[in-house]
């Protein structure tokens, strides 16, 4: 599932390529997807217009079609972009495909179609009517240790909660609680002050360094818990066997030596 690292890698992959191209054409393929406007609106909004700037913030990114038109995308389980020359076959799932007019074409493909596409006026108007916490990466330690000081419940589920930080899900979760040596399921009314400022640097620093690796897990450090997670997977510090469970409603991957429960 799409998370922070993996849409800011959609944002650079679209702004590298399709930017500043007149959309001639909007290929609606699954109106599925859609929300709030029938494809036949949608098309005839984005037609004529070029896609100018873009913005991401959490899970969500937001594409500038003109001062009073942004395309809004989330990404669901499984969506992700892929430019294309006309002649090329577009990728399978392609649910919308915008057509521009030298020859290239951009595919929103989601194979599973949990993803949202939509069209609003007002980014930050969006972003509070959704309820969305700061993005991940705009949070200072003053600010997360006020989040963390507010708020009950496991540490896990307070990183994952959208609405007080928003970017991060279940894998750079247990990505970030690995790196700082902090069981999942701890409660965070139990963590010292010392803690909760060790998870914010585990924070920036995992969220960054998967940017940097293009959120590709081929190039992630094998030190990272994300290339060994699963069963029968090993934990890259201790080589002790990882453990599972449900925590949130999520599944866990975690090295139940190298991240101690205190509480
Ligand atoms: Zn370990």
């Amino acid at each position: 599932m799409p998370e922070l690292p993996d849409v800011e890698t959609f944002k650079r992959y679209l702004d590298a390529t399709s930017l500043h191209q007149r959309i001639v054409n909007v290929d609606v393929r699954s109106a599925y997807l859609l929300k709030d406007l029938s494809g036949r609106e949608f098309t005839r909004e984005l037609k004529r217009r070029r896609f100018e700037a873009s913005r991401r913030h959490g899970k969500h990114l937001f594409v500038r079609a003109d001062s009073r038109t942004w395309l809004r995308l989330h990404f669901g389980m499984t969506g992700f972009l892929h430019y294309f020359k006309s002649e090329e076959k577009a990728p399978r799932h392609a649910r919308v495909v915008f057509v521009f007019e030298k020859h290239y074409r951009l595919a929103f493909d989601d194979q599973r179609k949990f993803g949202e596409i939509g069209l609003i006026k007002d980014v930050d108007e969006y972003l509070k009517k959704r309820g969305l916490g700061p993005d991940a990466l705009d949070v200072d330690l003053a600010e997360f240790k006020n989040i963390f000081g507010k708020h009950r419940g496991t540490v896990k589920s307070i990183l994952m909660n959208q609405k007080l930080i928003a970017g991060i899900g279940n894998i750079y979760a247990d990505e970030i609680l690995c790196r700082a040596r902090i069981h999942p399921a701890t409660q965070i009314s139990s963590l010292e002050d010392k803690a909760v400022a060790k998870l914010f640097r585990a924070t920036r620093y995992i969220l960054e360094k998967a940017i940097a690796a293009k959120a590709d897990v081929d190039l992630m450090p094998k030190s990272w818990l994300l290339p060994h997670r699963g069963k029968g997977g090993k934990c890259p510090r201790c080589g002790r066997e990882l453990k599972s469970a449900t925590i949130g409603g999520r599944t866990a991957w975690f090295c139940p030596h190298c991240q101690k429960k205190t509480v």
